[in-house]
């Protein structure tokens, strides 16, 4: 029997073999990746639009006075979580970021320009506790 649940109501278990879960609203007649994520008509079962973020236990620090904007954050994150706009930084989407820390690992500055935080601990704070450059490096 067909189920009036809307699909986002739906557990897995109850989507029908072949059901197509379509990521963007109606007929898209632009070219996506030249459109902004904030300007894209995602549909509600893209995980676009599903808040993770809860998942986290640390989550990366961005320090704006230390980064040199050289993207490899932005290239590495596996969950498109860092916010680039015209190749520099803007910040870190909180929704979506699981906290796995890469974007720190691959940050070239010294000292870092992300750091990694418990979650708990409010960003303003978070940079007050910076560390001082690594000398030798
Ligand atoms: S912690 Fe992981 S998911 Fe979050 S912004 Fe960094 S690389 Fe992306
Ligand atoms: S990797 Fe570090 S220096 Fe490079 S853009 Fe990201 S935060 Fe800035």
């Amino acid at each position: 029997m067909m189920s009036t649940k809307s699909i986002k109501e739906m557990g897995w278990n109850e989507l029908v073999i072949g059901a197509a879960v379509y990521s963007f609203e109606g007929n898209i007649n632009y070219n996506v990746s030249e459109v902004l994520p904030e300007d894209r008509h995602y549909a509600e079962t893209n995980s676009k639009m599903a808040y993770v973020g809860d998942w986290r236990v640390f989550k990366p620090v961005w320090n704006s006075e230390l980064c040199i904007d050289c993207q490899n954050c932005w290239l590495y994150c596996p969950d498109t979580s860092i916010i680039s706009r015209d190749k520099k930084m803007v910040g870190v989407d909180y929704d979506h970021c699981k906290g796995c820390g890469i974007c720190v690992e691959v940050c070239p500055t010294n000292p870092k320009s992300l750091l990694m935080f418990a979650e708990q601990i409010k960003n303003e704070e978070a940079l007050t506790q910076w560390p001082e450059k690594t000398k030798g490096e």
